[in-house]
């Protein structure tokens, strides 16, 4: 390992700028491969001694497996091609843990064009890694939490909408029909009254877990639409196959059997149901097709409710 006697000649000072700041500096002699220079301070970053760090190999293999191929081939065809550039990984220390990294590195050249040398700084991002991977992770949680219903844990009006979108332009597409199934709980406010908001809430968040068991496909979708509704969007589906999920569900919740004094359905708990069917064209909008759906909900209820009605 040499000095740094050739930066300069005010070497001294310069050593003592280089040691002395939280980056670390070092020097790799291209045709040898080897470490011309190491800062020290990285032993009190690694672990490992000034002195451990002989050539690139060194380099190479105190750092985590995921990064090595990546940033050594980066660096690599960077320093074949003559550009100054940086990369970020996670170095090995010696009590085997790992710390982020971002070298940034300069290319040196010799008159002729030829690569002298790589020189350049090692900089300790695990802080800035840290907060950035706190962030990502904030991030997922509020994108989960805004598609969500807070009470049932289900979809919510949101990510119905943004789903039905999506699944209302691939049906356009490929003329597919698309289904879609509209529940509302029956004589929820006098169930309500009865039992309280609190056993309401439960009934709503029982209800939402056996629309749940209803549904077969990966890509059918259960949101709470609004207070006591809820929607089913059945993507690749027939009338004949909405009218069965449709009719398993209702089963369903028939045999969950929440007691409601009031109803005269058995006492128990019932939905009225709208479903609709669809292969969606220009003549027909998402809108309307919902509003058709509504429609056969309403006239469920009109015709004396835990009934399901189809749109025409
Ligand atoms: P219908 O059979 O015609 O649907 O009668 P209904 O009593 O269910 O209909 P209405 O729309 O009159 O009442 C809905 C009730 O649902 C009123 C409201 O207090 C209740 N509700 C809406 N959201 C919630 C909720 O989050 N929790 C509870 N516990 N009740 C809710
Ligand atoms: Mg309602
Ligand atoms: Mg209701």
């Amino acid at each position: 390992m040499s000095d740094v006697s050739d930066l300069s000649s005010d070497s001294a000072v310069y050593k003592t700028l280089l040691e002395s700041t939280k980056a670390i500096p070092w020097k790799i002699d291209w045709a040898t491969m080897k470490f011309a220079y190491i800062g020290p301070q990285i032993e009190a970053l690694l672990g490992w001694s000034q002195d451990s760090w002989l050539s690139v190999e060194d380099w190479v293999t105190r750092m985590h497996s995921d990064d090595r191929d990546y940033a050594v081939n980066f660096c690599v065809s960077q320093s074949k091609a003559g550009v100054d550039h940086e990369v970020d990984y996670r170095a090995l220390t010696k009590d085997n843990g790992y710390v982020w990294i971002r070298d940034v590195v300069h290319v040196v050249r010799k008159d002729d064009g030829e690569v002298d040398s790589l020189i350049g700084f090692m900089f300790d991002i695990s802080e800035r890694k840290k907060t950035e991977e706190k962030l990502l992770a904030l991030q997922k949680e509020l994108e989960a939490l805004s598609f969500k219903d807070g009470l049932t844990g289900i979809a919510n009006r949101r990510r119905f909408d943004a789903t039905f979108e999506l699944e209302w332009s691939s049906a356009t597409k490929n003329g597919q029909p698309l289904s879609v199934i509209m529940l509302d709980v029956d004589l929820f406010k006098q169930y309500n009254d009865l039992y309280g908001h609190l056993e309401g809430d439960k009934c709503l968040t029982d209800i939402a877990r056996t629309l749940g068991l209803g549904l077969a496909y990966p890509r059918d979708l259960v949101a709470r639409y609004g207070g006591e509704e809820f929607v089913i969007l059945l993507p690749e589906t027939d009338a004949e196959g909405a009218r069965k999920v449709a009719e398993r569900c209702q089963r369903l919740i028939e045999k969950q059997g929440i007691t409601h004094a009031q109803s005269p359905h058995a006492q128990r708990v019932t939905v009225s149901m709208g479903v609709g069917t669809v292969i969606p064209d220009a003549k027909i909008s998402a809108a309307d097709f919902v509003r058709d759906v509504d429609h056969q909900l309403y006239a469920a209820k009109q015709n004396g409710r835990n009934r399901i009605e189809f749109v025409a």
